[in-house]
């Protein structure tokens, strides 16, 4: 079941990638294990999966501690400064940076594990209340104070769209994301790349590629649903 609906979501992929005029290989899809069985993922790698997507640091650290060390583990969830250390030299990736203070436990840990450490701002561009992430107008602040640390690398934005029936309603939300990662980088900030824009999911991954994603996050579409009760 993985194998097909990776495959499925391949398709879907470069297709919304010729709808925008954009090559499929500037969309990187990431499979969002969180939850999910080491077999499952075994799947997903047989069939030639390599980028991976948890939200939970101590869960991260066990699967790349179990799995092949050529894959890459995108850290996607809210983190806690007493977790960084788990995550820091293991993720390729930190898609979740909110804060000044995560930002410096991150560069704290980097810089004791000699590291430099990929990371992207989270963004609540829909303003939503029960989600983390900055406001659109906080965030040049927030990159402009941590832009001097010298174990970070400032990659690009991250949003987390609202759950809604018709992906349509998130077209706006990945437009202003997108509209915002263009003005940081006109800005040309040193230690500040933007060319990466972390948005879309399984509702909604195909329209915000059309907007310009550069990865999309794409659990329930791969693996199935999740199961919390157990
Ligand atoms: C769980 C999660 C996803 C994947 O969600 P699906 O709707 O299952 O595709 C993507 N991004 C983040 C930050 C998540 O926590």
């Amino acid at each position: 079941m993985v194998k097909e609906n990776l495959a499925k979501v391949e398709k879907n992929i470069i297709a919304a990638c010729e709808r925008a005029g954009r090559k499929p290989d500037d969309v990187t899809l990431i499979a969002v294990s969180k939850t999910k069985p080491v077999e499952m993922i075994e799947e997903a790698i047989e069939y030639g999966k390599k980028e991976f997507g948890e939200n939970k640091a101590q869960e991260m650290k066990q699967k790349y501690e179990t799995l092949p060390k050529d894959l890459k583990w995108h850290f996607i969830g809210h983190l806690q400064t007493n977790k960084v250390k788990y995550v820091v030299g293991r993720a390729c990736l930190i898609h979740s940076v909110d804060s000044v203070h995560l930002a410096e436990a991150i560069e704290k840990e980097s810089e004791k594990k000699n590291v430099i450490s990929d990371i992207l701002i989270e963004v609540n561009v829909a303003g939503e209340e029960s989600k983390f992430g900055l406001k659109t107008d906080e965030t040049e602040e927030l990159i402009r104070n941590i832009a001097k640390f010298p174990h970070l690398r400032i990659k690009g934005l991250m949003t987390i769209a609202p759950y809604v029936e018709n992906p349509e309603d998130n077209r706006e939300i990945f437009r202003s994301l997108k509209e915002l990662s263009v003005d940081i980088k006109s800005k040309n900030i040193d230690n500040v790349l933007m060319d990466i824009l972390s948005m879309g999911m399984t509702g909604d991954y195909e329209v915000a590629i059309e907007e310009g994603a550069t990865h999309v996050r794409v659990g329930t579409g791969i693996f199935g649903e999740r199961d919390y009760s157990i």
